[in-house]
């Protein structure tokens, strides 16, 4: 998922739930750097989940 705290707007994963050190000052970055960092984004029962580069395998 995307999260946003304090303004600043960061990746969780969702299915280990970590987090990344970046922080994005908007939505639309968050999703332009995605996949730059190595995340993925997946529906999985309707459900957009993103997944971070250990959870990809
Ligand atoms: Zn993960």
């Amino acid at each position: 998922m995307i999260s946003k705290e304090y303004g600043k707007y960061t990746l969780i994963c969702d299915i280990c739930g970590a987090g990344t050190d970046d922080e994005f000052d908007s939505f639309q970055d968050a999703i332009d750097a995605r996949e730059d960092i190595g995340w993925k984004s997946k529906r999985v029962e309707g459900e957009w989940v993103d997944i971070c580069p250990d959870c990809i395998e």
